[in-house]
């Protein structure tokens, strides 16, 4: 998980911020509309974008918010559109989203090396496509490499590329996905901007557009002129409002701070998030299936199969890695991988802490050979046990203590 440096959280804690209130008159919130201003502007320009909102509370809220702007776009233009295409590797917010904005979801498959290929793609592009959704890298760490080509199947039937912001830490300050052909991405700013990513929340998942999209965008957009900052309604295409006043305020001064604060090294971020990923790829390689072994980007994806077999699932290992001290990764996804665990180091862990997390799964391995019961009745040291997760989901009982 990335770190989220502390003194985002004092700047976040400033009276000025904390005391702010919706509805006061834009003459006293004009600091807060200059740094709403200003992160819009980061934004942007990180993206390759034109033009950002913050309005979206989570990337899945973005996703939403794009989508309707896409199916906006196509009714002006009098020729509404039905599909949505969507890897297998996708997050399944995507269809989701898709769905709720009214559009049928068509999944293609990845190829062998687990990306894109744009002969896949190509068969199933045709003019009632909206928009094709991609993640890049995707879920499998992997950099979508047929991108460009990818890009110009979907601009050549008039439909949009989408792009999925929730792996930018892998690429933010190398490459802008506006530079890769995409017209319209969110970006979850509790992934890549050091918003809190525990808890559920809260998140921020802003959406950036090209140019002709600006005129979709939600309202109310902030606007400047001259040196004063104000709320502009005016925006007659607009999809409208998608959230109560302006969006996760404190989380967008958290991510403004954290730009800020790292200036140039925003991409030397990306870089060793990717670097320490492939260290501990390496390094577990040895011992743990990795179905898709090319160099990843900042994560890459663990196939539990063969430790299945001998007794201990995924979701045991993951629990057993509590009981060792570690928060676990994410597990049985993506879903094109069985017995997923997918290791997401970030750039912030130092390589002690890699090489003891590295011992930490092989120490399960030894374990799954020589006294697997304590994997598999994991975790023994956390305040609750292992729990029964099919009762729990079947039968919920939500009070404290029964
Ligand atoms: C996390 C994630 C999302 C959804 O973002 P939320 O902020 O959790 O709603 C979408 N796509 C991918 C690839 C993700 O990892």
């Amino acid at each position: 998980m990335k770190y989220n440096p502390k003194v985002n959280e004092e700047i976040a804690r400033l009276p000025g911020f904390t005391g702010l209130h919706p509805p006061q008159p834009e003459g006293l919130i004009q600091g807060a509309l200059e740094l709403m201003y200003g992160l819009e502007g980061y934004l942007s320009e990180i993206s390759g974008m034109d033009a950002v909102t913050l309005q979206p509370s989570a990337g899945a809220h973005g996703e939403l918010c794009a989508l309707l702007m896409i199916a906006e776009y196509f009714r002006e233009k009098g020729s509404p559109r039905k599909k949505v295409i969507i890897p297998d590797t996708a997050h399944g917010t995507n269809p989701a989203s898709a769905h709720l904005a009214g559009f049928k979801v068509v999944t293609v498959k990845s190829g062998k090396e687990g990306v894109l290929t744009a002969s896949a793609v190509k068969e199933v592009m045709d003019d009632e496509v909206a928009a094709l959704m991609l993640t890049n890298p995707n879920t499998l760490g992997l950099f979508e490499e047929e991108i460009k080509t990818i890009a110009e199947l979907v601009h050549g039937v008039g439909g949009l590329l989408y792009y999925d912001g929730a792996n930018l830490n892998a690429i933010m300050g190398v490459v802008r996905p506006g530079d890769m052909g995409f017209d319209v991405l969110h970006i979850n700013l509790h992934k890549t901007f050091a918003g809190p990513h525990g808890g559920g929340g809260p998140g921020s998942g802003p959406v950036g557009v090209k140019k002709f999209l600006k005129e979709f965008l939600p309202v109310p957009t902030i606007a400047k002129r001259n040196d004063s900052f104000s709320l502009n309604y005016d925006l007659p295409r607009s999809i409208g409002k998608l959230k109560a006043f302006y969006g996760n305020f404190s989380v967008l001064v958290r991510a403004y701070a954290y730009i800020l604060s790292m200036g140039d090294s925003l991409k030397q971020a990306s870089m060793d998030a990717v670097l320490s990923a492939n260290y501990i790829k390496s390094k577990l390689e040895k011992e743990f299936d990795v179905p898709y072994s090319q160099t990843c980007m900042h994560e890459f994806v663990i196939c539990g199969d063969r430790q299945k077999a001998k007794g201990a699932s995924t979701l045991n290992m993951a629990k057993r890695l509590i009981d060792l001290g570690y928060h676990p990764p994410t597990v049985y996804f993506p879903l094109v991988v069985h017995e997923a665990m997918m290791i997401e180091p970030t750039e912030t862990e130092s390589k002690e802490t890699l090489d003891a997390f590295i011992e930490a799964m092989f120490q399960i391995n030894r374990e799954i050979e020589n006294d697997i019961e304590k994997v598999t009745s994991a975790p023994q040291h956390a305040p609750i046990g292992k729990v029964d997760e099919v009762a729990a989901a079947r039968k919920p009982n939500f009070r404290w203590r029964p």
